[in-house]
């Protein structure tokens, strides 16, 4: 009953993203789009005429991708949507769990996925990055005076929960004597953490920071555990990364990628 009902919820969404974006793959009528400046990419994707490019994603990431009311909204939404819109496609949202997001990709199930994801040698066996689009740090949440951990140090012989094939995941991962705990969401690691059953969670400072607004008595520690970089994946050897990195350099230097992390990430 709950899988046919996320299925069910899967599919509307999909359906409002691509109903709401249904203008970016119209404003592509060669010439008669004046309001925005002409570029390289939107001559150059005219010969596709286009359709859908699907996203994966997993939208329990406030802020880079999360759910208002039924609607995938963030900063990862927000820059998907801009790229489409340059390169003259509509763009509709798959949400899924983030370790499904590479093999979505890798299948052709989703053409790239975008999910605050962090580049990492090991993940680049499997599929292309485009280039970064910003930075993160990954942090840890315990509950405010935890003496179980004080300090980065402490991991190494705590209960950690953390979000499954993360990078989270894949550094506490290497703790011998810690515990790990790996759930489907980062919000389902937090609840873990609210309840005692798990000492500290590690996760990506944004999202840390809204987890710890939304729930009383977490705090993040001031040491910061690991500096990444995100960037979009796509299939290997697929001529998209060009493409991606063409509409997402071009809206780097229009100030657009600034202007919507700056929407969502209050200084
Ligand atoms: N940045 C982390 C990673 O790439 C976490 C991403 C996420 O949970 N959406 O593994």
């Amino acid at each position: 009953m709950k899988k046919i009902l996320s299925a069910l919820l899967a599919g509307a969404i999909a359906c409002t993203a691509a109903f709401a974006l249904a203008g970016c793959g119209g404003s592509n009528n060669a010439g008669s789009n004046s309001s925005s400046a002409a570029s390289d990419v939107e001559s150059k994707a005219d010969e596709a005429n286009k359709g859908e490019l699907h996203m994966a994603t997993n939208a329990f990431f406030e802020p880079y991708e999360f759910y208002e009311n039924d609607k995938i909204v963030g900063i990862d939404a927000e820059i998907a949507e801009a790229i489409c819109e340059k390169l003259g496609y509509t763009l509709v949202i798959d949400d899924m769990d983030f370790d499904s997001i590479i093999t979505a990709v890798q299948s052709g199930k989703a053409d790239f996925g975008m999910a605050g994801m962090t580049v990492t040698e090991e993940r680049k066996q499997a599929i292309d990055f485009t280039d970064t689009y910003t930075n993160a740090i990954q942090v840890i949440i315990v509950k405010e005076g935890s003496d179980k951990v004080k300090s980065a140090a402490d991991l190494e012989t705590a209960s950690i929960g953390v979000q499954m094939g993360t990078t989270g995941d894949i550094y506490v991962s290497d703790f011998k004597n810690a515990t790990i705990e790996r759930y489907n969401k980062g919000a389902d690691a937090v609840l873990a953490l609210t309840q005692g059953k798990v000492d500290a969670v590690v996760i990506d400072n944004e999202p840390a920071k809204a987890f710890v607004a939304q729930n009383e008595g977490l705090t993040i520690l001031e040491e910061p555990f690991e500096n990444e970089e995100y960037a979009i994946c796509v299939a290997k050897g697929s001529d998209l990364t060009a493409k991606i990195n063409t509409a997402l350099n071009e809206l780097k230097s229009e100030g657009k990628v600034d202007e919507i992390i700056k929407k969502y990430i209050k200084a």
